[in-house]
């Protein structure tokens, strides 16, 4: 990585950067990462003094902005009781607490803590594939996946993810392969779909979604009719239904879930990023009743073989339930609408300029999708950190997916950096 001398110079700066494996980076042309030492808000401030607007919010994680006090606080009467005990045949009041709340607010029933949304799909693909084991349905053992799909970085999360733009195509032939189609949109493609599914039912568990926004893959939207026809025809197959609102969950999208918009109550749905305002790395897989119960029996075979070691982690579990509250308490949805408003309005400034090729906005998540080869996501990033805003633009998109709680003024800052970037693209 080419060194660039900054004002602000420590050493452990320098001497932990040479021992430190960055994700998703080219570390060979990579610009130097960014040191951060403390959050406010919708603000980062850097090592150097420098304070960054916070554009992504952590991947989408810090619905609330940084340090919200009410989660802190939460967290550090946590801390002071117990940090952390193990889950395996000890329970406590926040797994317990937030376990009730989620399946109150999601109608599911039972809840499968992990510790990141990879091993959360993970979760759920085991339990699908258990699930038909145990009812004698072996051959069940494919799931179905959408092109653009992202759906973690594990192996199996790998499986079900877009083999050519989720990363992953490294992979390709290691990886359990699946049946990757495109998202139908109108009636021929629902004909289609459904006549696949006849085809290839018996030999498959389930079908996994991000439900109206696929994020990694290039934060690409369908709408709540589309997501609602794919369940119904999804579960006229039989096959079960996995949600994966781990992007979308936690009113990213405008609802709380993004399966309520489309009036869906999957089979299994997977959380995570968002989960404890992100302050904790916490994530869960639900499930419903018919999947729970297929699991029960006189045979411990028939058991779920699965245990994160940190699972329900007290002190992340009490963050989630104090990101609940706030969600109870404060008007996040209604910030959203106000968000997707701003976002929407602003941005189609950028609608047309050269190289631009789709502008577009969905609750709390604004895209500006760029023509390929003017993409330059690196120095795009260094651009954004000169107009003083945290942008991160991969694939062929820059977008924003602000705190939920971000003022007015800090978004028409990222807003206006955006589109002053694009403006310059030529
Ligand atoms: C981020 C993400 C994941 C993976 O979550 P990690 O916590 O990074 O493992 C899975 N699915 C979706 C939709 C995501 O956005």
């Amino acid at each position: 990585m080419a060194r660039k001398k900054t004002a602000a110079f420590h050493s452990w700066f320098d001497e932990g950067l040479a021992h430190i494996w960055l994700p998703y980076s080219q570390m060979k042309i990579a610009p130097l990462p960014q040191a951060a030492v403390a959050t406010k808000g919708s603000t980062i401030t850097l090592a150097d003094g420098r304070e960054l607007t916070d554009g992504i919010a952590s991947w989408w994680t810090a619905c609330h902005g940084y340090n919200h006090p009410y989660i802190i606080k939460a967290m550090q009467a946590q801390l002071e009781r117990m940090p952390h005990v193990m889950f395996g045949g000890l329970v406590h009041e926040p797994a317990l607490t937030l376990a009730k709340r989620l399946c109150r607010l999601t109608r599911m029933q039972r809840v499968f803590f992990a510790d990141s949304g990879s091993v959360a799909v993970e979760v759920a693909l085991k339990m699908a594939l258990q699930y038909w084991r145990n009812k004698g349905r072996n051959l069940k053992d494919r799931f179905i996946c959408f092109h653009n799909g992202y759906h973690g970085d594990t192996l199996g999360a790998m499986s079900v993810s877009d083999p050519e733009r989720s990363m992953h195509r490294a992979f390709r032939s290691a990886v359990i392969r699946q049946y990757v189609v495109d998202i139908p949109t109108d009636e021929y493609g629902f004909a289609e779909f459904d006549s696949l599914l006849s085809g290839i039912a018996t030999t498959v568990a389930g079908i996994i979604i991000e439900p109206l926004v696929q994020g990694a893959g290039g934060m690409r939207f369908h709408s709540a009719d589309v997501l609602a026809e794919i369940h119904r025809i999804a579960k006229k197959h039989g096959l079960l239904f996995i949600a994966d609102e781990i992007a979308t969950g936690f009113g990213r999208t405008g609802n709380l879930f993004a399966c309520d918009e489309a009036g869906i109550t999957p089979d299994l749905m997977c959380i995570g990023k968002a989960l404890t305002g992100g302050t904790m790395t916490l994530s869960a897989t639900l499930a419903g009743e018919d999947i729970f119960s297929a699991f029960l029996s006189d045979s411990p075979d028939d058991a779920f073989m699965h245990g994160p070691t940190y699972m329900a982690n007290p002190l992340a579990c009490a963050a989630a339930n104090a990101s609940l509250d706030l969600f109870e308490k404060e008007p996040r949805l209604k910030q959203v609408e106000r968000i997707e408003q701003q976002l929407a309005e602003q941005l189609s400034a950028c609608e047309g300029l050269p190289g631009v090729v789709d502008v577009r906005a969905k609750g709390a998540i604004g895209v500006v999708q760029i023509a390929p080869e003017k993409m330059d996501y690196y120095g795009l990033r260094e651009k954004f950190i000169a107009l003083g805003c945290w942008i991160r633009p991969f694939g062929d998109i820059i977008y924003l997916t602000p705190a939920l709680t971000i003022r007015e003024d800090e978004l028409s800052q990222l807003t206006g950096a955006v589109c002053q970037v694009v403006s310059r693209l030529g």
